[in-house]
């Protein structure tokens, strides 16, 4: 057959890795987008007295903090709104980023309002049943209001079938100048990268977006590139005015973007509680990082 140009024309087979024909109770949360104003009417739509189920991915994914700075923000509608709710947050994980920060605020601001239970202790979510709005992990079954599942993650089917991703679903780079260690003369920076000690993050793939830059500047034009420095902070806020941040400094090495030093806002187990002004400073860097890095983007 091969010889004569002949070859069968089998049928395409989709994988359904989404269900969109549901009635709009969960929806999936590869992207924020449309998303985002869907789970707020979830929330608003919400009798007081509901439960919110978060799911967080398993690592690695973007935004460390973020599911957790999801539950601070639902948790501070529902205070004021729908005071009797609660929200469970089912991790696959054991800890989370910023864990004994978050948990010192919710106790503070949201006593008795969010539960996170991490994956050793419910062996993590085994199912999600739409039509009767459960979640079930190994030993229980939760009826919610609100499901919010962040599914696991990769790089971008774009990345991926390019070839540029390993079989991890990530993309593999130089940490000096971000060239992908599979396809010669591209270059991937941000959440599709394997970014060593740096968490995917938007001020990480800015970072990364300067550093390439740098890099493929020196290159074009026969000169040296001067040394990368990689920065990253993700601040979160917990309430309003109440901001809490990690951050840290990174180096290229030869195997990796490696950490060289970081800081974290500071909890009340000792002396170092920061004060309520501290935590102010940091609410306001964190508007004042937004309203840079969109200038930065977008001029
Ligand atoms: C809820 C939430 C809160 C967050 N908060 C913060 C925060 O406070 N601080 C922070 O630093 N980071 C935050 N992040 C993380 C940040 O958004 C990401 O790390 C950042 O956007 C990564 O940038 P990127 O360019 O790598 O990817 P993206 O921003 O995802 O950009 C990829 C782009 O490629 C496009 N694309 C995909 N496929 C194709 C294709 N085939 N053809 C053409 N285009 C394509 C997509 O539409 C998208 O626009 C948050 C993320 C979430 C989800």
């Amino acid at each position: 057959m091969r010889e004569l140009g002949i070859h069968g024309c089998p049928k395409k087979r989709y994988k359904v890795t989404t269900n969109s024909r549901h009635n709009l109770l969960v929806a999936d949360d590869y992207l924020t987008q449309d998303f985002t104003a869907l789970l707020r009417r979830q929330i608003v739509d919400m009798k007081d007295g509901g439960l919110v189920v978060i799911v967080p991915p398993p690592n690695p994914f973007r935004c460390p903090p973020g599911p957790y700075e999801r539950a601070s923000m639902i948790a501070h509608y529902l205070k004021h709104h729908k005071p009797k709710s609660t929200i469970l947050i089912l991790d696959p994980k054991d800890k989370h980023s910023k864990q004994a920060l978050f948990q010192e605020a919710w106790e503070r601001f949201y006593p008795g309002m969010i539960e996170w239970l991490p994956g050793e202790l419910t062996g993590g979510v085994k199912a999600v049943d739409v039509t009767n709005m459960t979640v079930v992990t190994e030993d229980e079954t939760h009826r919610a209001d609100v499901v919010n599942v962040i599914p696991p993650q990769q790089a971008g089917w774009i990345a991926r079938s390019a070839g540029a991703a390993a079989q991890s679903g990530w993309c593999p780079v130089q940490a000096h100048n971000l060239a992908s260690k599979l396809l010669p003369n591209v270059h991937v920076v941000g959440d599709s990268i394997i970014p060593g000690d740096m968490p995917k993050s938007a001020f990480s793939a800015n970072s990364q977006a300067k550093v390439c830059a740098n890099a493929l500047v020196a290159e074009l034009t026969d000169n040296k590139a001067f040394k990368p420095r990689l920065r990253n902070t993700c601040w979160s806020l917990v309430a309003t005015g109440h901001g809490i941040k990690v951050g840290a400094s990174y180096e290229a090495t030869e195997e990796k973007i490696a950490k060289t030093s970081g800081f974290i806002s500071q909890t009340g187990e000792d002396d170092t509680t920061e004060d309520d002004t501290t935590r102010a400073a940091t609410a306001n860097e964190a508007n004042g990082w937004y309203a840079g890095i969109t200038a930065d983007l977008f001029g």
